[in-house]
């Protein structure tokens, strides 16, 4: 019988199974951090998934995620999602993470990637207004329908530079200058503040004393934030 090539890196071997996730598994220690291990799920489904995850890290930001080919496209959007047409928001594009992170909300230790608190802001589904989802993403230009409890209507995320987009809503009905990250400062699935959450999850002195600030800096009130 013919013996399988071993591979002579084991971590490549890993990378390499672990395919659009490799990445994300890579960064985290699952001895250590209560975030999901990640494996792809394809899935018949014709539902697709869509997060924003509020996360108080090195700094406050809001993890805006797309299901899509089993996994959830990634971006970090500084200053978080604007209902405002003529306000774009920064999006970085950040790694695949895998569809179970969606359920995530708790702390990640200090030391690991991403250390701080993770609130569910808000989910829901979407709908790509294009045929081709890679092709749009190729080309930097994707357009959507968001159906969340906070976030709803058409959107579109433009590719400026490598890594670099902006979102954008899109003029329709429910488009609007009420300053949603301002109003809406709670966990859409536990009502819960970033406080709340650090404090339940097991969070350090110094994670419970940046959630408590990211939550009186995001719920200030249009124009009195610096
Ligand atoms: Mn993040």
């Amino acid at each position: 019988m013919k013996k399988k090539p071993q591979p002579a890196n084991t971590d490549e071997a890993d990378l390499n199974r672990l395919g659009r996730l490799a990445e994300y598994n890579h960064k985290r220690r699952f001895d250590v951090t209560p975030e999901p291990a990640g494996t792809v799920r394809k899935t018949k489904k014709k539902v697709l998934e869509f997060v924003v995850q509020k996360h108080r890290a090195s700094r406050l930001h809001y993890d805006f995620r797309l299901e899509h080919d089993g996994v959830m496209l990634s971006w970090a959007v500084p200053k978080g999602p604007s209902l405002d047409p003529s306000t774009k928001r920064l999006a970085m594009e950040t790694e695949d993470h895998p569809i179970e992170y969606n359920q995530f909300e708790g702390v990640i230790p200090e030391g690991e990637y991403g250390a701080g608190t993770v609130m569910i802001w808000d989910y829901g589904t979407w709908e790509p207004e294009v045929e081709d989802v890679d092709r749009a993403l190729e080309k930097g230009d994707l357009k959507f329908t968001l159906r969340g409890q906070k976030l709803t209507g058409s959107w579109v995320l433009v590719r400026t530079r490598p890594r670099q987009w902006l979102l954008i809503k899109h003029r329709d009905p429910s488009a609007s200058s009420l300053d949603i990250t301002a109003e809406e400062p709670c966990s859409a699935v536990s009502r819960r503040t970033l406080a709340t959450i650090a404090r339940s999850a097991g969070a350090s002195a110094k994670q419970l004393a940046q959630a408590e600030e990211a939550d009186r800096s995001s719920a200030a009130p249009a124009g009195t934030a610096d």
